[in-house]
């Protein structure tokens, strides 16, 4: 398989705090979660750089996605804007 894209940064990690952190990241952006849930996860987020950074990622693509598209996204956009949003992440 000849796959370009970059391994994700929680992939390997194995713990169980990153999986669940990730499993619920959603959730957390949704603002879905209990309170506790969410002083969990945001402590895990500042205490784990990999999901920090994937947090970060997530968060701010949702932001540019709501604010130029306030119609439904086509997938290909959203592609296109998470790969640019990934090599800015990167590059810090
Ligand atoms: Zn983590």
């Amino acid at each position: 398989m000849a796959d370009s894209t970059a391994p994700d940064p929680c992939a390997d990690s194995g713990s169980d705090d990153c999986r669940q952190a990730l499993a619920v990241l959603y959730s957390y952006l949704d603002g879905e979660l209990t309170i506790e849930r969410r002083t969990v996860i945001r402590t895990h987020l500042d205490m784990c750089l990999p999901c920090g950074h994937r947090y970060t990622f997530e968060s701010e693509l949702r932001q540019v996605v709501s604010t130029c598209c306030q119609e439904k996204v086509p997938d290909e956009l959203r592609d296109r804007i998470a790969s640019a949003l990934r090599r800015e992440l990167e590059g810090r």
